[in-house]
Formats: structure tokens, sequence, C-alpha cells
């Protein structure tokens, strides 16, 4: 095994409180810092206040994830007089982004588990059921009661379907036995693929890391959890028993080009981890403990002693079944919004933010974030008679983690132009102030973006 260098670290891991982060953890109690972190981002793309326009419009905004909240919110202080329903059945929110540290170990998972009734705004009607369909050549939802719900102006923020049973012999009832894991699913999941990785690391043996292919959201959690994981071993001293691969069901392993040579260069050899190119994987045996990948050479089955499956994932079959989803094959299924305006295409009293949408950069909080001001402002443009003029530049962020105290904060836009936020550090360099964000910083901002605060 080759001795770790992933990338010159700033600071050790395990450094105390040092100046350096004093001050930055001072500057984030000022907000100064949250505004330019990729949550707080979306803030400066659309700076413009908004004044509350007189309204008497029906909006339905189905979906209170994310992205559905934080429209809710922005909507209920830039209209005055709107009927604004949200339809979910959840009643619980959770902090999707700190999946990746309850299943590493850093976190409980009571501790991104929360309630929508505490950030739903007052005045807003919540139906707690379902859409099972969608209607919009006559301006109609149905639940899954078959209640029918009527809108002048609709907002799609469902999120996506993690489609589990696209593995064969895949269950999410699984994660956490027979050695499999999965950031994707839920808290409890999380807290179980923890309890995975962690017997993993004590025992040692093959581990296999997969990806699905396509949009998937948080493009970063495969590899963040693939490092982690090593990093865990390697924390409990028994990184020399472990075998570690992880499989890409195409030629590349980040969507930013750059970003993508440079992991090609450091994650294999750095972390001694085998990355296996063009494997799709589709079966699992979970009583053999052995994984099945479909490769252009054939079928290829493996045995494991820990797996992370990341299963594909898809728009909510109640969009992808409707008028309302892309016909376009780089974005089939998904919701068919302008990528700028995130105003629907072919209905223009429809628009939709967060993971459902069909754009080619996004399904991260923190593009929910930059997205979200977009759509509310140009609804509310629509409503008054004026140009919408607010853009959405694409704008996603990954925090990608590398070991416990240390990660790499890439961001970048529609060009795939990076777009870092802190000019102090470079994203080739690992660095304790990405661990910071994810681990001090981020909630804090989510929550502010949920109450339309930023
Ligand atoms: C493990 C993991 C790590 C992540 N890490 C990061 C990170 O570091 N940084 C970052 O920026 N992002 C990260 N993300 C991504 C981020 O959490 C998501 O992009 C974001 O939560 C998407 O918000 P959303 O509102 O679109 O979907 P969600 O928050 O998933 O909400 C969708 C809501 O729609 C509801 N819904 C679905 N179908 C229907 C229906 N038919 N009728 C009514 N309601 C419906 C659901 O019940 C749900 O409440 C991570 C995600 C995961 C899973």
């Amino acid at each position: 095994m080759k001795p770790f260098r992933f990338f010159q670290p700033v600071a050790p891991a395990d450094a105390g409180m040092q100046p350096g982060r004093r001050h930055f953890l001072a500057l984030s109690a000022s907000g100064a810092v949250l505004a330019a972190t990729g949550l707080g981002a979306g803030a400066l793309l659309t700076a413009a206040p908004v004044r509350a326009v007189n309204t008497q419009a029906r909006i339905v905004i189905v979906g209170a994830g994310a992205a559905g909240i934080s429209l809710a919110s922005r909507l209920s202080s830039g209209l005055d007089g709107a009927h604004i329903t949200l339809i979910d059945s959840r009643e619980a929110h959770y902090y999707q982004p700190g999946l990746t540290l309850v299943a590493t170990g850093a976190w409980n998972a009571s501790r991104v588990v929360d309630s929508n009734s505490r950030y739903i705004p007052s005045g807003v009607t919540w139906i707690k059921e379902r859409i099972q369909e969608f209607d919009p050549d006559n301006n109609r939802v149905y639940t899954e009661s078959g209640r029918g719900v009527d809108y002048d102006y609709l907002l799609v923020a469902t999120g996506l379907k993690l489609d589990f049973d696209a593995i064969e012999g895949m269950d999410p009832g699984l994660i956490g036995s027979h050695g499999i894991g999965c950031v994707y699913d839920n808290p409890d999941h999380a807290a179980r693929t923890w309890q995975a990785i962690e017997r993993f690391t004590r025992t040692g043996g093959v581990g296999l890391f997969t990806r699905a292919p396509g949009a998937i959201k948080c493009a970063g959690a495969p590899l963040k959890i693939t490092m982690l994981t090593e990093h865990g071993l390697r924390r409990a001293g028994n990184r020399a028993n472990a075998e570690l691969h992880y499989f890409q069901p195409d030629r590349s392993l980040f969507s930013q080009p750059d970003m993508d040579e440079f992991l090609k260069e450091h994650f294999p050899q750095d972390r001694g981890i085998a990355v296996n190119w063009e494997h799709r994987f589709t079966a699992i045996d979970p009583g053999r403990r052995e994984a099945t990948f479909a490769t252009d050479d054939g079928e290829r089955t493996l045995g494991y002693d820990f797996i992370h499956v990341v299963p594909p994932m898809t728009a909510p079959d109640s969009v992808r079944n409707s008028a309302l989803a892309s016909e376009e094959p780089a974005f089939a299924g998904w919701l068919e919004v302008d990528r700028y305006t995130m105003q629907h295409r072919r209905y223009p009293n429809v628009f939709g933010a967060g993971d459902v949408v069909g754009t080619p950069i996004g399904k991260t909080a923190a593009s929910v974030k930059a997205q979200v001001p977009v759509a509310a402002t140009n609804l509310i443009s629509l409503i008054a008679g004026r140009e919408m003029t607010a853009r959405y530049n694409g704008y996603t962020s990954c925090p990608l983690i590398t070991e416990r105290g240390r990660g790499i904060l890439v961001e970048f836009d529609y060009d795939l132009n990076m777009v870092p936020s802190f000019g102090f550090i470079s994203p080739y360099e690992e660095h304790w102030v990405p661990w910071l964000m994810k681990d001090r910083m981020l909630h804090a901002a989510y929550n502010a973006m949920l109450r339309g605060r930023i």
C-alpha cells in the first residue's frame, strides 16, 4: 500500500481551534461567510429585493422539501393576498446534506431530523397528501385520495425518486444488514450504513462502492463515502487488510472537467482505491454477498464484505408520467423547465425548483438555494405583469469531504467554470474550511433558506 498523500493538507486533521478557524467562525457568525458559501451564493445571483405584489392568485406548491418550503416562504413574503397551498404528506423534514455525516459516524441521526411545521409560513394551507396526477391542461392536480386541487400557478418541487427496484435483489430494507450501506435513503438507513461501515473498518475485507448512471443528487456523495470509509480504515489501523473498489458507469469521476482530471489522478493513486470504469451495478445477492455489474465485456460478479449501494434516480412517477415531463433524451422524465428562468417550457403558469427539474447542473441544496429565488421572483413578475428577469446560472456546490476534518470545495456553473466562493482556498487543495462548512455552518444556512432569509 502506498503511503497516503491525497492533497497537500493545509492544517492537520486533528488540529485544535487555530486562529484561522476562530476567525472563520467569527465571520460565519456575522453572516459574511454564509453569504459567500454555496448555500448563500444564490442570493448573489438575484439580488433585487421584491416588493409585495397584491393578488388573489391560487398558487399550489407540490413537495415540502428544501425547495418547496423555501418557495412557500419567498412567495408568502413577496405576495399579498395570494392563496398558497403546499401539498406533501411528509411531516418530518430531513436535512439531507447531513446524511453523509450520519453515515460516516460524525453526527447522530437525530441531528438531521426536523419538522416541516416549524418552517411552513403561517397563512400557507398545508394539504398532508401526495399528488397522484398532474393535469396541467386543466390547471389541476389530484391527490392520492382523489381530491382535485385547482390552481392558477403551480410550482413543482417533488425532489426525486430513489429507484432501488432497478437493482435486482435490492430492497432498501436491507440497508444495514448483509454488509449493505446506502447514504441516500433516510436518516435511519444512514445510521445503519454507519454501523455497517464501522464493522467493515474493524474486519477489513473487500469494499465495493457503486455509482448509478445518469443524474443523481449530490453526485459527490458516492466519492465522499468511499474516501471517508478509506479514512475510517486508516484510523482503525486496518487499511492494509482492506481492498477497495469504486465502480463508475462511464469514464468520468466528476462532471466538472478540471476536477475530473484532478480526481482521476489523485483518487486511485493516493488512496489506493481501484477504479473500475464502465461498470453499471445491476444486481445484488445479499445472502452470498455478491454484486453484479454490466460491462462492455459482459457481466462481472464480485464478492464483497461491504458494499455502498447508489440506486439510479428518476423524477417521481407522478411527474415522469405527466405532460409536464421532458421528452428531450438528456432530461427524459424530469420536469421540463427553461434552465435559466425555471419556468416550464410548455406551460407558462408552471415553475419548478430542486432535484426534479431537468437542468444540466443541479440536484444539490446549493442549487436549490440558487434556483428558488429565481423561480419565485419570476413567478411574482409574471403575476404582476412585469418582465421576468431573474436567471439561474447553474450554480452548484459540493463540499467533497475527503476525510474527517478535511475536504475540497468544488463550485461551478452551467459553463462548467469553477466559481470559488473563497479566494484563499484552492479547489485543488485539501483544506479544513469545507469540513467546517459541512460540519458546523451549512445546516444553519439551509434552515435560513427554508425561512426565505437567504
Ligand atoms: C446523502 C446526501 C448528501 C447531500 N449532500 C449535499 C451537500 O453537501 N450539499 C448540497 O448542496 N446538497 C447536498 N445534497 C442534496 C440536497 O439535499 C438535495 O439536492 C435537496 O434536498 C433537494 O431538495 P428538493 O426540495 O428538490 O427535494 P427534497 O428535499 O427531497 O424534497 C422533496 C419533497 O417532495 C415530496 N414529494 C415527492 N413526491 C411527492 C408527491 N407526489 N406529492 C407530494 N409531495 C411529494 C417529498 O415527500 C419531499 O418532502 C445531499 C443529498 C443527499 C441525499
